[in-house]
């Protein structure tokens, strides 16, 4: 207790949750002001990671409403029969839609089967349906069939009207054809790693898999990203496993970690991200720092490659 001025008791409101929610307002205020160049060259990142329920889905629709909130033009390329991307971002996917199907196998144009999102403008995506599940097998016997997801890929970004900052590729929990045609067109690796116990398991498989797709099949293929998803301060191992991918993987680990938290759970049964559900909310808050640091990541290597730097 101190003493005011008036003679009066005031309570000295100071509290782990106190000083928490004093950060989480100033985070939300530097978020207010920060301005992001997009005038470099488009991205094209894949989230990956063949261990399931890491946050793969989460952390694509998430960064891609971020990057649109900021200014950014972005694809979320749902390449999962499950189409949990295309559900949080509330794109109609049942059976009888055009979709990420029809590209791989029959080969329509990209453009024909992308869906605005209703939630900005320039958050676009290309629906899954249930048909991709069968996409696996009927991909085995046809021509070219790593290749037909960056064909694609680039024949929009050459032709699309509108200018193209970031694809996202939402990938399956496997290691199967369709992981393998995200890994031939994606510029990026982002790997989204669960902090819990096993976290690193799986991971060498993972990297061994880019080691081979850069050798014989897309040799600008990088791990640029880990994010450290599902955190829960409260446990010592969170924070152990932490530190562990950030002494492994010191240059990819973003500094901005994504906690557990309710409203990034409840926001896919609103067909929202979390950033149009609550954007103010801790988790929504740090998909928004994740997503600045890695445009400006971008805007870096850009002017980098300029000389400019
Ligand atoms: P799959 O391998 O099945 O495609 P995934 O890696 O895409 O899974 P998600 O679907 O994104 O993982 O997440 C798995 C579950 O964890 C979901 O129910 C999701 O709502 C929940 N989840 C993800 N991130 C968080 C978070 N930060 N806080 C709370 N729950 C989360
Ligand atoms: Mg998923």
């Amino acid at each position: 207790m101190a003493e005011s001025e008036s003679g009066r008791a005031s309570l000295t409101f100071d509290s782990p949750l106190a000083r928490e929610l004093a950060d989480l307002s100033s985070r939300r205020r530097a978020l207010d002001t920060v301005r992001v160049d997009f005038t470099g060259e488009p991205r094209v990142l894949t989230v990956s990671n063949q261990k399931g329920g890491v946050g793969k889905t989460t952390t694509t629709v998430n960064l891609a409403a971020s990057l649109a909130s900021l200014g950014a033009r972005v694809l979320v390329i749902d390449l999962d029969p499950q189409g949990n991307a295309s559900t949080a971002l509330g794109v109609p996917h049942s059976a009888d839609i055009p979709s990420v199907y029809d590209v791989l196998i029959d080969q329509f144009p990209l453009a024909d089967i992308v869906q605005v999102s209703p939630e900005s403008p320039n958050l676009l995506c290309a629906p899954s349906t249930i048909h991709l599940a069968g996409a696996e097998i009927e991909l085995v016997s046809q021509v070219a069939r790593e290749h037909r997801l960056r064909t694609a890929v680039e024949e929009y970004l050459a032709s699309s009207a509108d200018r193209i900052d970031f694809v996202l590729i939402d990938c399956p929990p496997s290691l199967g054809l369709l992981t393998i045609n995200a890994f031939t067109a994606a510029h990026e690796l982002l790997i989204p790693i669960q902090c819990e116990y096993y976290a690193l398991e799986g991971l060498s498989q993972l990297l061994g898999s880019v080691s081979m797709i850069q050798k014989h099949l897309n040799e600008r293929l990088h791990l640029s990203t880990i994010l450290l998803t599902m955190y829960d301060g409260r446990t010592r191992l969170a924070q152990q496993v932490a530190d562990e991918v950030r002494s492994h993987f010191p240059n990819e680990v973003l500094r901005t970690v994504i906690p557990r938290s309710v409203r990034v759970s409840e926001a896919p049964s609103f067909g929202q991200t979390v950033i149009a559900y609550d954007g103010q909310s801790a988790g929504a808050v740090a998909y928004r720092e994740a997503a600045v640091e890695i445009a400006q990541r971008a805007s870096a290597a850009t002017h980098e490659n300029k000389g400019e730097a």
